[in-house]
């Protein structure tokens, strides 16, 4: 005999602490069992709690493939934007709103293949935007495509005999461009995400956060990996992510950081430093005609960039 149906247990809240910050109506989300993507999401929310971001000064941006759909579940001010685009449409939010805190929420085919070129020039000029890149090492949503980041010898739909392109570093290619805060994490280790995301939602300047994150369709089926719990295990025990190797020393060189198949995966803090930003140099540098009147948002900008 069946047990009988239970739906709410008793002295249990039927709402999520999360929630608050989430457009339940879009519920269910589309994302598969056991992907990393929502793991992200949370420790978004928590981060952006625990830095005190109040809901009016938060806005995320995403572009396309599973990891666009964060913006659309998030009830906050947020855009799911066109392919590749996110940074640039970030870019202009924040220069239109200083005041704004602006998180990009995207994944490694979206800010890396196609969007390539805006993120090493908003990283150059350390624009005050925040990129959290969900690396799953493929194309999710269009099929299982290998893509920038798809480790050598990795299998995908398009590398069915294993990859065979050099995959970018992420952290190094960040630190090199110029990010002010550069890190890595994998969704095992979700409170350091979430510290790691406060910090850089509060640091001033270009920071980006990347994520190492299961796709038991696109990547796991295709390399025989199993469900998306056995990615996050194989993370540390396959890839060796354990100590010594979970934690790179203060200011470790991403240079070191590449992920091959096999390999110890390094994660950590990579970069943590204070240079101007776009705004601060062009209030600065830039003459502005005494007869346009700046708003207050602006005056404050031009105090900032004199002091
Ligand atoms: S295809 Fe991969 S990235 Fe997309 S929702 Fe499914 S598991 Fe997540």
């Amino acid at each position: 005999m069946s047990a009988p149906f239970v739906d709410k247990l008793e002295g249990l809240e039927d709402v999520h602490p999360a929630d608050k910050w989430l457009r339940t109506d879009m519920l269910p989300h589309i994302w598969c069992p056991g992907c990393g993507l929502g793991i992200v999401l949370n420790a978004y929310i928590k981060a952006a709690e625990k830095a005190q971001i109040p809901r009016e000064k938060r806005v995320v941006v995403s572009g396309i493939g599973c990891s666009g759909r964060a913006a659309g579940y998030l009830n906050q001010d947020s855009y799911h934007t066109t392919h590749g685009r996110s940074i640039a449409f970030a870019t202009g939010i924040k220069i239109a709103r200083p005041d704004l805190n602006v998180a990009v929420i995207s994944g490694d085919g979206d800010l890396f293949a196609i969007g390539g070129n805006h993120f090493i020039h908003a990283a150059r000029r350390n624009m005050d935007i925040k990129v959290i890149c969900v690396n799953n090492f493929n194309y999710g949503m269009t099929g299982g495509q290998g893509g920038p980041t798809t480790p050598i010898g990795a299998k995908t739909t398009t590398t069915p005999y294993g990859g065979f392109e050099h995959p970018f570093n992420l952290p190094w290619l960040a630190a090199t461009c110029g990010a002010v805060y550069v890190a890595r994490w994998t969704t095992l280790d979700s409170r350091r995400l979430r510290d790691s995301i406060a910090e850089a939602l509060t640091k001033k300047g270009f920071a980006f956060v990347e994520v190492i994150s299961p796709c038991p369709i696109g990547f796991g089926r295709p390399n025989k990996i199993g469900s998306g719990l056995d990615e996050m295990k194989m993370y540390m025990d396959k890839w060796d992510l354990k100590p010594p190797n979970w934690i790179t020393q203060e200011g470790s060189n991403p240079r070191e950081a590449d992920i091959t198949l096999g390999k110890p995966i390094v994660v950590g803090k990579f970069v943590d430093i204070d240079k101007p930003t776009f705004l601060d140099l062009y209030w600065k540098i830039l003459p502005h005609k005494e007869e346009t009147p700046l708003n207050d948002v602006e005056k404050k900008q031009v105090a900032g960039a004199k002091a």
